[in-house]
């Protein structure tokens, strides 16, 4: 088995926002929060996001890759799996991926902001619907998440890195709230290892060069 791990350093330019199961006094959407009570970018909405960039990208290429999130338009048999489901998993082959939640170095404060629902017809507030919703401090932020997982073989794991980088390198934003501004990505670094040993570059541009169909993602 190969062992592949991915830590994800990112810097937010502003404030960060996903609805959680907490329940908070003045606020009617409430910061996830992790069971030791910082406030975490939840591995769910990471797995997410990065799924949703790869599946895009992916299909812009020409790549043939499934369509989530409905089970009976993913792919369903075990041994063709398109590349996305390969690394990501699906409702029938679980991820070799193990994502944690995303922590904020140092640890963020929460604040409350209020926002209204404005009517798309008439392009203006609709009555009643003033709503508090709780983000972190204002950006920049720092976050770090860890990946890992172990796969059958070395080219299923580089596949695996490959992908998990390329969607980390082309997501504009985490989170909710993004058309108000928030958690919006200034840059994310990953560092990977391939049983503890670093992954040559090259081998990552292969894949990338293949998946864009000859063009070199990184001189482009
Ligand atoms: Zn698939």
């Amino acid at each position: 088995m190969q062992h592949l791990r991915l830590e994800l350093h990112f810097i937010l330019d502003t404030a960060f926002h996903t609805t959680g199961n907490r329940w908070r006094w003045g606020a009617d959407k409430a910061l996830a929060m992790a069971p030791d009570d910082t406030y975490v970018i939840p591995a769910t909405t990471l797995k997410g996001t990065l799924r949703d960039r790869a599946e895009m990208l992916l299909r812009t290429w020409g790549q043939d890759v499934c369509s989530g999130p409905t089970p009976n338009t993913m792919c369903s048999e075990p041994d063709r799996l398109c590349p996305v489901c390969q690394v990501f998993g699906n409702p029938r082959f679980p991820s070799p991926l193990c994502f944690q939640d995303g922590r904020f170095e140092p640890d963020v404060v929460a604040q409350i902001r209020s926002g209204i629902s404005i009517s798309r017809q008439r392009h203006a507030a609709l009555p009643r619907r003033l709503f508090f919703v709780e983000t972190t401090s204002p950006g920049p932020l720092e976050a770090i998440a860890i990946c890992e997982g172990y796969f059958p073989n070395r080219e299923s794991a580089l596949l695996g890195c490959a992908l998990v980088i390329l969607a980390a390198q082309w997501m504009p934003a985490v989170g909710g709230g993004r058309t108000r501004g928030l958690g919006w990505i200034e840059k994310i670094k990953v560092e990977v290892t391939l049983n503890s040993e670093p992954v040559p570059q090259q081998q990552l541009e292969t894949l990338w060069r293949e998946w864009s169909g000859g063009h070199n993602v990184a001189e482009d």
